[in-house]
């Protein structure tokens, strides 16, 4: 028998949500997650994270792909192009994520949270900036009798029990990360109070069933990985490869967003800027090229190197 496996195919994905137009730190995670992928001669994957209805439009996500095929990055399945692994917009998926819940809620592995509105940002994705506050546990050692009384009163967010361990992986730019899972995550949200399943739960279900190998996204959420592999490990999935990059960072010292100046695509677009030369610009500092001259994504496939991308957060000068 021969046991040599046959070399992976890489498949990569992006996962915006489209609450807005994209800005350059947007573009900047689609390009380096978009060349990993074809760099390894993989797939690449559009999935639209619209959970938040109330931030999410349709005609942001629409908007979204005419500037990722403008910008020269194209998928191979997702978005409103479709494919075998459809939908591939999470507000479509309900159904999908609600068997998995229910998984881990049959397994005894949450409990009802009846704490305030905290919960209620988590259909976003929690980057680091945002400093979410580690859960301190307060309604997981509840009586029946608590719970019951309780829920007479107000609708529970479920969380997931995490066990006091180490949680470890290797990730592919940013090397080995530990954390300890119940001081340093805490019990997350799986299901808001208002019946929206959590990015935390979400995320996980749609890349273990899209076949996703290969997680490329901003280093803010390296945290939150700590909190997928937990899911993984629980629903029983293999996780994928993790790749971390950096951020993209305005003169103010915080994550690009498209109110920086010179980040918005749309207002890039509008002012005559080619796509060649935000790719050039994107490249450049991404350290794949020495000055920022004018490509385009393919231009970039054959000698991609994440050995050249910095680790450290990148400052972008308008
Ligand atoms: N929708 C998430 C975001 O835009 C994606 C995070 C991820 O790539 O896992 O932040």
């Amino acid at each position: 028998m021969n046991s040599e496996q046959a070399p992976r195919t890489a498949v990569g994905r992006f996962a915006p949500s489209p609450s807005g137009r994209m800005h350059l730190g947007n573009v900047f995670c689609a390009l380096l997650s978009w060349l990993s992928a074809r760099h390894d001669g993989g797939r690449w994957l559009l999935r639209i994270e619209d959970l938040d209805m109330q931030r999410c439009r349709r005609e942001y996500a629409d908007a979204l792909e005419d500037d990722l095929h403008w910008l020269g990055l194209d998928w191979d399945e997702g978005g409103s192009l479709g494919g075998e692994h459809g939908p591939y917009y999470q507000s479509l998926r309900t159904d999908i994520y609600r068997r998995f819940f229910e998984r881990l809620e049959a397994a005894g592995l949450t409990y009802p949270c009846f704490c305030s509105r905290a919960d209620l940002k988590a259909s976003q994705a929690p980057h680091a900036s945002d400093h979410a506050p580690v859960y301190a546990g307060t309604c997981r050692h509840l009586t029946p009798a608590e719970r019951e009384r309780l829920a007479a009163v107000r609708r529970p967010s479920v969380r997931l029990a995490l066990p006091d361990a180490e949680s470890r992986f290797d990730d592919g730019h940013y090397g080995p990360q530990v954390c300890n899972l119940q001081t340093d995550c805490g019990d997350f949200v799986l299901r808001r109070a208002d019946g929206v399943f959590a990015y935390q739960l979400a995320v996980v279900v749609d890349d273990a069933l899209m076949g996703v190998n290969q997680v490329v996204r901003g280093c803010d959420l390296l945290e939150s990985t700590h909190m997928q592999l937990a899911i993984y490990r629980l629903l029983g999935f293999d996780a994928p490869q993790f790749i971390h990059l950096p951020l993209l960072m305005s003169e103010h010292g915080q994550r690009l967003a498209k109110r920086d100046r010179g980040a918005s695509l749309a207002d890039l677009r509008r002012a005559g800027v080619g796509p060649e030369r935000i790719i050039g610009r994107l490249a450049h500092c991404a350290g794949l090229v020495d000055s920022p001259r004018p490509l385009m994504p393919a231009d970039l496939v054959a000698d991609f190197d994440w050995r050249r991308v910095p680790t450290a957060n990148i400052l972008f000068e308008p």
